[in-house]
């Protein structure tokens, strides 16, 4: 397949509820859509990346630039055999992570789409439908939490995960297990606690948490050694694994017992897969972390969680959790049991919406 153009699209999406994490609270996404287009047909990826560079380095300002100036450019008029070729072209720009998997995921569902055969399947996915579980942020109040809980427990999700930061952490995992002790639960603290906070960690350690995920800092994979040696609970990495070579260190160092893979954060889906086969060799169970993704990042998510060693629910979900009207035909749904049947037409296996999001782009260009 010959690239032959990039549109990159700005859309502004406001959540239905505000998402608040112990970064930053969010309220309404500007989201990058990349729509490559080789031999006539259109692929589509998604940039996962914040407004803020508080998850990452890397915020949708500096993914606009990286991937105009630097990503294309390399790209540009390529005759590519696969989309696996995409990462090697892009290795001169170190880091970028969220930028190069922006264009890498679309051209693996343009490759997907020119051999009409869904996404999954070309990236050697197994499962047809996929566990899920749900997000939920930073809330006011208690009893709001434990409604919330309630309320996706009703819609069917199979594990909750709550975001903690200092503050909000103990009597929120307290009030859960009282209300509901059989509840797969976990927390997620996005490096919010340092080696100070060890006392809290190891009082955490006593609610049966399916894990504690990333509780220190962003870069600090030793830390998080000491932490899973003295802790029963599973450690579970995110912000430390942004590379192959982090998740084999993490790994043989005992860093963490559970990888989030999420495909921006590791460059796209030749990345996530290699990530994701370490951790299989490794006995290291993987799952999907979310970053409030659009219906074009969401199906690309999907697609991924049908690897085999994706074995935990991931954050991924119903459309309607977090969009009025999403950007994709048709919008993701999840059934009674908490699973998503995977698509089983071409590429994504969802349609963009392209008179949606024209109505919400706020920026475009054209480049060939
Ligand atoms: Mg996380």
């Amino acid at each position: 397949m010959r690239l032959q153009s990039l549109t990159l699209r700005e859309i502004h999406l406001p959540l239905v509820t505000p998402f608040e994490t112990s970064m930053d609270r969010v309220t309404e996404r500007r989201i990058i859509l990349a729509e490559v287009n080789a031999d006539g047909v259109s692929g589509w990826g998604e940039c996962t990346a914040g407004e803020n560079p508080f998850y990452s380095p890397e915020d949708t300002e500096t993914c606009w630039h990286i991937l105009e100036n630097y990503l294309w450019p390399m790209l540009k008029g390529r005759e590519l055999t696969s989309a696996a070729c995409v990462w090697p072209l892009l290795e001169h720009v170190r880091g970028h992570n969220m930028a190069k998997a922006t264009v890498e995921t679309a051209v693996w569902d343009v490759e997907a789409r020119l051999k009409n055969i869904p996404l999954w399947k070309l990236l050697g996915g197994e499962r047809a439908e996929i566990p899920c579980g749900v997000s939920i942020g930073i809330k006011d109040s208690l009893d709001e939490l434990a409604a919330t809980v309630q309320k996706e427990l009703a819609a069917g999700y199979q594990r909750i995960k709550i975001k903690i930061k200092p503050g909000k952490d103990l009597q929120a995992v307290q009030r859960l297990r009282q209300d509901f002790p059989r509840l797969k639960l976990t927390v997620d603290a996005n490096s919010a606690y340092c080696e100070d906070d060890w006392p809290l960690l190891k009082r955490l350690d006593g609610f049966y948490l399916m894990m504690i995920e990333q509780p220190l800092g962003w870069d600090d994979i030793f830390g998080h050694v000491q932490v899973q040696k003295n802790l029963q609970t599973p450690i579970c990495l995110d912000e430390c694994i942004h590379t192959y070579e982090h998740a084999e260190a993490a790994i043989a160092l005992g860093a963490c017992k559970i990888i989030n893979i999420k495909l921006g954060r590791v460059g796209g889906h030749l990345q996530a897969k290699r990530i994701h086969d370490l951790c299989l060799r490794n006995g290291i169970p993987v799952w999907c972390g979310g970053m409030l993704e659009s219906g074009i990042g969401r199906a690309q998510n999907i697609a991924m969680s049908t690897l085999s060693n994706f074995s935990l629910p991931g954050d991924v979900t119903a459309s309607k959790r977090y969009w009025y009207e999403d950007t994709i035909d048709p919008e993701v749904t999840v059934t009674p049991h908490g699973t998503i049947l995977v698509p089983t037409t071409p590429g994504i296996g969802f349609t963009p919406r392209l008179e949606r999001i024209a109505s919400v782009t706020a920026r475009q260009v054209h480049l060939t």
